[in-house]
């Protein structure tokens, strides 16, 4: 089977790969769509995402959906061959004794596909066929395309940091600073969880047309360094995860208001002025993957064709290269998708 493989910077290919069997307890997915994420992009330019270099090859993919295509013989519980599935990709590892069933993302351990933070590296799914566990796979909603279900890894990101934010979303002013994938997915979110108003804001023109499409209530293009009505927002979502649009951030918010911080920001120091966190008393959050919200999310998505807008572009397989320049682009591209296989929808 073909699997998009980093072997370095700069080096990414597209390989032939033993064709992959399920686990005797697992399913075994025909993978029909990827979303190409940041961190792959990382992976692809530099060879590295954060503190975690890429040390043998590995397959990159984890927002990913597709069709069940084979069941292990002792699997349980599994879906029939034939059923259209979002994957969950991580399989946390439950500290000894853990009573409590969420917040798992956050324990040591476990594993996330397409990701070299373990060792060996946990192999993604921009492949043509995934092995993965029963507890992995979301069965879809009849009324869901995979092309949209595709989202549902981001969204479940944007889900999981706003709900960091508790009952500060309701009746909120807020702004989201950076109107990537990301970004414009919590403005759906946002809109979904209550806000009173929805301020996208961004240096590019094109993200902000996405953002639109899916339910800002007004864009915004700001020029370098710029902030966006300095003190007057209730919540602020950062999600361009540049030192600037934190600074920015924490310039827009209102005293007594809360940041998001939903984009990866880089490793080591950032050059961001803190005093206001205490002249404010801003509320600052941290948001780390997701545990349970891929379910809400896949329900917002079956809820919301207008999500639809979020995928700019799809290649396939032989246009690796080319849809990973698309990516990369935020001036032309919002969600970038690579096809696998035969869409079943289509
Ligand atoms: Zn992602």
């Amino acid at each position: 089977m073909k699997a998009v493989v980093v072997h370095g910077a700069k080096d990414l290919r597209v390989d032939e790969v033993p064709a992959a069997v399920p686990e005797p307890d697992g399913v075994l997915v025909r993978v029909v769509y990827g979303g190409i994420c940041g961190s792959d992009l990382h992976y692809a330019a530099d060879g590295r995402n954060g503190a975690y270099p890429v040390e043998e090859p590995l397959t990159l993919g984890h927002e990913v959906v597709g069709v069940v295509a084979d069941v292990g013989q002792s699997a349980s519980g599994a879906p029939p061959i034939g059923t259209r599935v979002a994957i969950h990709p991580a399989v946390p590892c439950a500290p000894a004794g853990a009573a409590e069933p969420t917040g798992l993302h956050l324990t040591p351990g476990g594993t996330y596909l397409g990701s070299a933070s373990t060792r060996p590296h946990t192999q993604g799914g921009f492949a043509e066929l995934l092995p993965v566990g029963v507890g992995q796979l979301r069965v879809l909603p009849d009324n869901l395309p995979l092309r949209r279900a595709v989202l549902a890894e981001p969204l479940a990101v944007a889900l999981h940091g706003l709900a960091r934010l508790g009952d500060r979303v309701r009746g909120a002013r807020v702004l989201v600073s950076g109107a990537g994938p990301i970004g414009s997915l919590a403005v759906t979110g946002l809109n979904h969880l209550g806000a009173r108003t929805v301020v996208a804001a961004d240096l590019q023109e094109y993200p902000l047309q996405v953002a639109k499409s899916v339910g800002a209530t007004e864009i915004v293009r700001l020029s370098d360094g710029e902030t966006c009505e300095p003190g007057s927002f209730d919540v602020v979502v950062e999600a361009a995860g540049a030192a600037a649009s934190l600074a920015s951030a924490l310039a827009a918010v209102r005293p007594g208001g809360a940041v998001l911080q939903l984009g990866m920001l880089p490793g080591g120091g950032v050059p961001v002025p803190m005093a206001s966190l205490i002249a404010k008393e801003i509320a600052l959050f941290g948001s780390q993957r997701f545990d349970t919200e891929l379910d809400a999310a896949i329900a917002l998505l079956a809820a919301e064709p207008a999500l639809d807008a979020v995928v700019s572009h799809e290649f396939d397989l032989g246009s690796t290269a080319e849809a990973f320049a698309c990516a990369a682009d935020s001036s032309r591209s919002a969600k970038t998708i690579l096809r696998l296989s035969a869409d079943p929808d289509s």
